[in-house]
């Protein structure tokens, strides 16, 4: 019979197993290196949307428990999370992506994270470091919604983290956080979205109110998604009859886009997200539309596909296209 020393074993493992593994002395530089890899890699991933590269950064995860999510039982949504290897000990992992569209002469980054508000967070900073782009190189953020996990890492000790940059934010998004009854009146644990969103006022006071769809810059487009927040907008990236649709927190991961009923606890008006959700499925999966989502699992891209009557979510290929 064959018998497999520690090592020769760990050699066959992924980096992960390898890693958390206790055994030091007397490693391979194999072992060595595979562990060097797993605490120094950072995710990035791109696609090609004709003229425009995209890059998709991811500033860490949170995992929600099942009880965050509405209209269903956390019994029932844990038990659907099960069947797709999508629960967690706490939940289902939401990650945070955001995105950063690069047309060869601008750079646009969309959302910027949690920023350690919550859950492991706060690596968008070192995400755009392996990118090879400098903060002070964004020529323009658009932020999808004042939800805190969106406009964390917009500043950081009181200054702005992305100093040149013009900001773009729903101008409902901006009067409903910064109406301070509207703070008064909510539950704790949306009190960081409005701090942020008043300290993303004072520091960009240069920030442009977006009302309604427009163009942003020559085929970056703002797409109304009201529903989550009043002012939540998807950012459509289109050239040379290919397209990318970021829809922020149209869909959430293992609920979505099965079950458009189901919502999310932190959102401000569920009958209209639910809504949004009910006509934005279908038209997303008859437009077979290659979409950007920020809390789906990394990177995010994916397809909403019509499979027998049924809704599902078709992750994209990402690397090496074009
Ligand atoms: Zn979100």
């Amino acid at each position: 019979m064959t018998s497999f020393s520690r090592r020769a074993f760990s050699i066959g493992l992924p980096a992960a197993f390898v890693a958390a593994s206790a055994v030091v002395p007397g490693r391979t530089a194999v072992a060595q290196a595979r562990t060097a890899v797993t605490k120094t890699v950072v995710p990035l991933a791109q696609v090609t949307v004709g003229r425009f590269t995209v890059t998709a950064l991811v500033d860490g995860y949170a995992d929600m428990p099942f009880t965050y999510f509405t209209a269903r039982s956390a019994q029932a949504v844990e038990a659907d999370a099960r069947t797709q290897f999508a629960a967690r000990p706490n939940g289902i992992r939401f990650v945070f992506n955001q995105y950063l569209v690069d047309d060869g002469e601008r750079l646009i980054l969309v959302d910027t994270g949690p920023a350690g508000a919550l859950g492991e967070t706060g690596r968008l900073p070192g995400a755009l470091e392996a990118a090879g782009v400098r903060a002070d190189q964004i020529d323009a953020v658009i932020v999808t919604h004042a939800h805190v996990d969106h406009t964390g890492g917009l500043v950081a000790g009181g200054r702005r983290n992305f100093p040149k940059a013009a900001l773009h934010v729903d101008r409902r998004d901006i009067a409903y956080w910064t109406d301070p009854a509207k703070r008064a009146a909510a539950p704790e644990f949306l009190k960081s979205s409005f701090d942020a969103c008043a300290e993303m006022v004072r520091l960009y006071p240069d920030l442009q109110a977006i009302d309604g769809e427009r163009q942003i810059t020559r085929g970056v487009s703002v797409v109304d998604l009201t529903g989550h927040t009043p002012g939540h907008i998807g950012v459509r990236v289109e050239d040379g009859g290919s397209s990318l649709l970021m829809v922020s927190d149209m869909l959430f991961p293992s609920v979505h886009p099965a079950d458009s009923g189901i919502g999310f606890l932190f959102e401000q008006d569920p009958a209209a997200a639910q809504q949004m959700r009910a006509r934005f499925f279908p038209r997303a999966a008859e437009e077979r539309a290659l979409i950007a989502a920020t809390h789906m699992p990394f990177p995010g891209l994916g397809r909403i596909v019509s499979d027998g009557g049924r809704m599902r979510w078709l992750a994209a290929d990402w690397a090496l296209q074009g």
